[in-house]
């Protein structure tokens, strides 16, 4: 923009975001603090993102060995936190081979491109399709917003990216459909976030996981928000008893750093070689200091058993909400990945809450959606049940 005389109310951010009037400076914990040093207790996590709350110590001392070190360094070169990286999510779950990359979006590209790949090159099966999702969310990019199974994700978008079909989720009617359609992948939430915070059906999912073993199609999940311990096992595809043939996270990785990976069986990381996909920052020393500093006090503390208890208390607190305020008609979702779904509008419970210094989201138009970090206490949910009920008061009383 060239200075002028005359006055520009154009914001220099383009619209992408409606943003809500709060300018958020500095965080600790389950805590963040605005430009005018109020105090907002935050159940969003920067949407599962700072899973372990904010500025977490273990991290921030990580990072700051790091910034010392190396910040860059190409992917030409070994890079020894992501070697520790991959060892630690490789050793962790049912995958062997880690990529790198910078986002969520990123993590499903390199995924859709790895079944393409396995499809056209090891398997030679002829079909490259990819089976996703109605209300699924996969990402902004071209190809993840066609892989998203949601029309106002796509619109205006077109033409978009071939080589997508999305079946009804939780149905099996599309567990019929996958054996006519044969595809290269499935690409499947188990929890879907975006959508409305529902999880799949146990049973269901099984039985998928059956027919893509039986039919030679890739399973691939979407950890991108359930993953890195939010549902209380460090992959919420452990409690489904399932072992997918790859696995996207981002998200809670980097503890607020940005980083994605897939992490694939070693069959399906056949699908790349030497030069089929790359990116310059993926896997960079920073941001895998970050992702080890994560993973390993994770692992290394007790937080999952802890998320699994403080879970139970928020479900309870959530339950007797529900019992009191006829609006609230089901309480969803897996450890504290929470969906309440309401009668009312979500948003206007989401921006009455923000007056009670409280930040929770929206997952569409009838759910409120509850992400606090893995490290939440019995007495922040007790603050935060206790705000939220004095937003439900004030849009009783018509404030
Ligand atoms: C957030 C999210 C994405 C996209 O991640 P970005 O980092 O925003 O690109 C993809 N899938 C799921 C399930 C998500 O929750």
């Amino acid at each position: 923009m060239t200075t002028n005389n005359s006055i520009s109310v154009v914001s220099p951010i383009m619209a992408t975001y409606t943003r809500f009037p709060v300018t958020i400076v500095k965080g600790k914990g389950s805590y963040v603090w605005d430009d005018q040093e109020n105090k907002f207790l935050d159940f969003t996590s920067g949407i599962a993102t700072c899973n372990l709350g904010h500025v977490p110590e273990p991290v921030k001392e990580k990072l700051e060995e790091q910034l010392q070190k190396l910040w860059h360094c190409s992917n030409l070169y070994n890079i020894p936190n992501q070697e520790q990286l991959a060892a630690l999510l490789t050793g962790n779950s049912c995958g062997d081979q880690v990529f790198f990359c910078n986002s969520g979006a990123e993590a499903n590209e390199a995924a859709i491109k790895l079944a393409r790949r396995y499809a056209n090159k090891v398997k030679d099966s002829g079909s490259a399709e990819i089976v996703t999702f109605q209300q699924s969310f996969h990402g902004r990019t071209l190809a993840t917003l066609a892989a998203t199974g949601q029309e106002k994700i796509q619109q205006g978008f077109s033409p978009l990216m071939p080589g997508f079909s999305y079946l009804p989720f939780n149905d099996n009617e599309a567990l019929d459909k996958l054996q006519t359609i044969k595809p290269a992948a499935v690409l499947l939430e188990l929890i879907q976030g975006e959508g409305g915070v529902i999880p799949a059906n146990p049973d269901w999912v099984k039985e998928l996981a059956q027919v893509c073993k039986e039919n030679n199609i890739l399973l691939m999940v979407d950890e991108i928000q359930t993953g890195i311990g939010r549902t209380g096992t460090l992959f919420a595809y452990e409690q489904y008893g399932i072992e997918p043939d790859v696995i996207s996270i981002a998200k809670g990785l980097g503890s607020g750093f940005p980083i994605g990976a897939i992490i694939a069986k070693e069959e399906a990381a056949k699908g790349f070689e030497p030069g089929s996909h790359g990116s310059t920052f993926g896997g960079n020393p920073l941001a895998t200091a970050a992702g080890v500093a994560t993973v390993s006090h994770i692992l290394e503390s007790n937080l999952l058993n802890q998320v699994n208890d403080i879970s139970n208390y928020l479900e309870i607190q959530l339950q007797s909400l529900k019992e009191k305020y006829t609006f609230i008609k089901d309480i969803r979702g897996i450890g504290l990945l929470k969906g309440m779904v309401v009668e009312t509008n979500a948003l206007k419970i989401v921006q009455k809450a923000i007056s009670n210094n409280l930040l929770i989201l929206t997952a569409g138009p009838n759910v409120v959606r509850i992400l606090p970090p893995l490290t939440v206490t019995k007495e922040e949910i007790n603050e935060f049940t206790d705000k939220l009920e004095r937003s439900f008061q004030s849009i009783e009383k018509g404030e």
